[in-house]
């Protein structure tokens, strides 16, 4: 069995409690415009080209045994490329690849009480290879998280509960409308998963929101999300600024960035004294 994955980025310490090596699955459902990981969207290996690395040496064409023109992920033009301006994002990944990487750092997880982060992408959409790595890493004791947008039918969270210990969950907005804008999706079935995830889920779940400037970013927003999260069981909420750092990807691909103002640190401030309001019961 296997996975396209883009990235495995070992000590991470963003994606759930202590040391943690997060695997990115590629491939995505949604399409948040604003979305920082544009790599992950679509499920087929992606040549990404940086075009300030590249010092037109030619190097790559010579080596393209297509002329540059029908792509079929060879490599070839990457390993010729004397400058590393051109990569092959994603690629195939086996069960045993992915779990060796993992158990590289089953030390500092157990010291730091970390673990195994999947992300992406979305990483619910390959499933089968979700459940099985998962199985894998219970087996061996590494303490697992899955973070995911939700936009996924409820029986693949059947699925996998068994395995997870904690699912880190986005809510972007609370407003279909909002979500369909930002997203091209209606949040209703990620609203009625996270309330069935709540109720029937043994073990963690933190939510995260995104807040993006300019389009989520108003109080009234935060509170509709506040008031709906309020009754379900929950560790934590993490409130989370929306960054540029993502945008060069999206040259690299060919593709164009929208552009989202970055909130002021002031105003997630004020968002998270709104929010923590609320869910003390103002
Ligand atoms: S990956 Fe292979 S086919 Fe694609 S552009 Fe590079 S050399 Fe050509
Ligand atoms: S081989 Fe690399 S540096 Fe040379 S032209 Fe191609 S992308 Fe640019």
């Amino acid at each position: 069995m296997k996975a396209i994955i883009f990235d495995i980025q070992r000590s991470s310490f963003v994606d759930g409690p202590g040391i943690r090596t997060t695997v990115f699955f590629k491939g995505c459902n949604l399409r948040c415009k604003w979305c920082h990981n544009p790599e992950s969207q679509i499920i087929k290996p992606q040549i990404m080209f940086y075009k300030s690395k590249c010092i037109s040496c030619g190097k790559c064409r010579e080596a393209c045994p297509n002329n540059m023109e029908k792509c079929d992920m060879c490599g070839k033009c990457t390993y010729a490329c004397p400058n590393g301006a051109r990569r092959i994002c994603g690629r195939e990944y086996t069960i045993s690849e992915v779990l060796k990487e993992i158990l590289k750092d089953k030390a500092f997880y157990e010291t730091s009480g970390g673990g195994v982060t999947f992300s992406g992408g979305e990483c619910m959409l390959q499933i089968d290879f979700l459940e099985e790595i998962l199985k894998k890493c219970k087996e061996n004791k590494v303490h697992t998280a899955v973070d995911t947008a939700g936009c996924i039918p409820w029986e693949y969270f059947l699925k996998i509960m068994p395995y997870t210990n904690l699912f880190l969950y986005d809510v972007k907005c609370f407003s279909d409308k909002l979500h369909i804008l930002g997203t091209n999706y209606s949040n209703k079935l990620i609203l009625e998963n996270l309330k069935k995830l709540s109720d029937e889920f043994l073990g963690d779940i933190i939510i995260r929101i995104p807040v993006i400037g300019g389009f989520n970013d108003d109080t009234a927003e935060i509170r509709k999300i506040c008031g709906f999260i309020k009754s379900l069981r929950i560790k934590n909420t993490e409130i989370l600024p929306y960054h540029k750092m993502g945008e060069y990807k999206y040259e690299a691909l060919g593709m164009k960035a929208l552009k989202y103002k970055v909130p002021d640190p002031k105003e997630i401030k004020r968002l998270k004294e709104v929010f923590c309001n609320i869910q003390q019961g103002e």
